[in-house]
Parts: structure tokens; C-alpha cells; sequence
């Protein structure tokens, strides 16, 4: 199984509320990605402190939820995901591909 980074933005969207305009999207958005991201590092807590192990299907969860704001965000500032993982890619390759100092 496999989708392609705009194909995924292109259905997360039919799920977001037609009415909101930019702004209110990219407010959202941006509060939604640290909001999933605390889900991440509480369930972290739970393990830590229960000595179990992360549970793999609640973490694909969790990451989906932050997919799905991602997207939207990126939609907000009318950005295709694809250019977001593309830039992303280019900025590490520089980084790693420069001489230590
Ligand atoms: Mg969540």
C-alpha cells in the first residue's frame, strides 16, 4: 500500500471544514501540530513510567494525526506536501553533505 504525499493532502482536505478561511486554518493547524505532538510525548510519559513497551498501532495513530495537520497547514499557505518533504530533503542533503568544522 502505498500514497503519494499530495494524494494524501488532497483527501486529508475533504475533511477539513469547508467554512474556515486561511488564517483560521493555519491557526488551527499550527496549534493541532504541537497539540498531536504532546499526545506523542504523553503516551512517552505512560511507557516511561509503566515500563511498557510503545504500542505501535496508537503511535501510527498519532503520527496520522499529525500528518493530517500538517497538510493542512501547509494547504493554508497554499503549499503542495510534496514541496514541504522536497525542501526539507534538500535542506538535510546540504547540511550532511557539508564538510565538518
Ligand atoms: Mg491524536
Amino acid at each position: 500500500m502505498s500514497m503519494d504525499a499530495d494524494e494524501y493532502q488532497k483527501l486529508a482536505l475533504r475533511t477539513l471544514d469547508g467554512n474556515l478561511d486561511k488564517q483560521q486554518v493555519l491557526s488551527m493547524g499550527m496549534m493541532g501540530l504541537c497539540s498531536e505532538s504532546g499526545e506523542a510525548i504523553d503516551m512517552l510519559i505512560k511507557n516511561i513510567s509503566s515500563g511498557r513497551k510503545i504500542n505501535r498501532e496508537q503511535t501510527i495513530k498519532d503520527l496520522g494525526d499529525v500528518a493530517w495537520y500538517l497538510a493542512i497547514t501547509a494547504h493554508a499557505i497554499d503549499c503542495d506536501l510534496s514541496e514541504v518533504f522536497q525542501k526539507n530533503i534538500e535542506k538535510l542533503e546540504k547540511r550532511y553533505s557539508s564538510p565538518a568544522n
